[in-house]
């Protein structure tokens, strides 16, 4: 569900016409639905209103001040993965109560800075680590809350590059030695635990590796228990996906229903860190036509968005769909659509079948709300595009388009 649609020929976003927005705003623009965002809170956050839990939104996916703004005014947390995101999530008001921060490879600086935030637990994934918060909250004169971020070995069929709960993975502690992890835990002076933590991976289009997942980490749960180490925060991580093309992921009620008899009497506080199901398909990518170029084999769409832009579909091999923002009468061909990059890697779709456009059409490159402006770069010193939300028939620009001074900044 989205609020990307045709009204006529012409594509608006909820009231406001994209071509409107590209007219005064430029392209390449990242054009985001108030609308879709709130509404896919809500029916998240409603699939487990059953039972006590914190919908903490996963920053990386996408860390615009307004978005994370929206999210904390539907009462939602944060799950972080550097100091520069727990940043970002206390100036747009998220309560440092509900904000869990993971990663590898946290840093000395990172870790006071979260400590003197007062977040609501670290999810930690090694033995080093643990001892290195419980140094610095010591330093601190602190308490480090943590739940141990542990590795279920649960594969999430999706494309490897974004699973992260296998035995391979560089994420977590194995589910093995997690007894012995939580037992060093429990004798270091300025660490308290209060949960256990899992994420397997990302786009999963299935419910079984979740609960999977979940019976590996509930088994644990018993078994800390009984080792007299009470555990009140269950963290099941993000993972679910969304449709991009054709895939039929569960709607979030069906996860709720699978998991919630699972969990309930479990007298935990569950935790949900949703990236891509909450903003991937509430926001789209629209890129001008620069040219068309028939090559000895395949034809070209050059646009003026590139990998820089939206790296999906180079690193992932990801597909987006991509469409007009006017629909005409017109022929249809095969072809790259590819961006300025000096790459070949540079492309947005491959072989694809469009509409024949003529240069200076305006195409949408759908459900680019996740990872799309968060993982941009100014590679080939492109300034990194304009940002923009929907209200209703209003859009605000959230980001400003950067300009070429924005690039040197800091330099010498
Ligand atoms: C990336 C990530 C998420 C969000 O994943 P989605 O697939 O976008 O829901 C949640 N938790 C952790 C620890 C992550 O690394």
């Amino acid at each position: 569900m989205h609020d990307f649609t045709y009204i006529g020929n012409e594509l608006y976003c909820e009231k406001v016409s994209i071509r409107k927005i590209a007219q005064e705003v430029g392209t390449p623009v990242y054009i985001y639905s108030s609308n879709t965002l709130r509404n896919h809170y809500q029916v998240f956050d409603a699939a487990f209103s059953g039972i006590p839990h914190i919908v903490c939104f996963a920053v990386k996916a996408n860390s615009n001040l307004s978005i994370l703004k929206l999210f904390a005014s539907e009462g939602g947390g944060a799950d972080i993965v550097s100091g520069g995101e727990l940043f970002r999530a206390l100036k747009a008001g998220i309560d440092p109560q509900k904000i869990v921060f993971a990663g590898i490879g946290k840093t000395e600086d990172e870790i006071s800075f979260a400590l003197k935030s007062n977040i609501l637990m670290f999810n930690v994934e090694s033995p080093l680590e643990l001892k290195k918060i419980n140094e610095v909250a010591g330093n601190l004169a602190l308490k480090a809350r943590v739940a141990l971020r542990v590795n279920p070995d649960i594969d999430p069929k999706t494309h490897p590059y974004i699973s992260t709960g296998l035995k391979k993975s560089k994420f977590g502690i194995a589910i093995k030695n997690a007894i012995e992890e939580y037992q060093l835990a429990s004798t270091l002076p300025n660490i308290e635990i209060v949960g256990i933590h899992k994420h397997i991976g990302s786009q999963i289009t299935e419910v079984s590796p979740f609960v999977a997942a979940m019976e590996r980490i509930l088994d644990l749960v018993k078994k800390l228990k009984e080792s007299g180490i009470d555990i009140k925060y269950i963290d099941a991580g993000g993972g679910l996906g969304i449709r991009y093309k054709d895939e039929e992921p569960p709607h979030p009620g069906e996860l709720g229903k699978a998991l919630l008899p699972l969990i309930k009497d479990a007298g935990c506080t569950l935790i949900f860190e949703p990236g891509r199901v909450l903003a991937g398909n509430a926001g789209i990518l629209v890129t001008r036509v620069l040219y068309l170029k028939t090559g000895e084999t395949k034809n070209f769409v050059i646009v003026d968005a590139g990998m820089n832009d939206l790296i999906r579909p180079s690193l992932y091999e990801a597909h987006h769909e991509i469409i007009p923002i006017e629909k005409r009468e017109g022929s249809s061909f095969k072809a790259d659509v590819v961006g300025p990059i000096c790459e070949s890697g540079d492309f947005l779709a491959k072989d694809r079948k469009v509409m024949k456009p003529e240069p200076g059409e305006l195409l949408a490159v759908m459900s680019a709300g996740a990872y799309g402006f968060t993982m941009s770069s100014n590679y080939n010193s492109r300034p990194r595009v304009a940002e923009v939300m929907v209200e209703g028939d209003k859009y605000t620009v959230i980001r400003k388009r950067e300009s070429y001074e924005d690039l040197i900044r800091g330099e010498e």
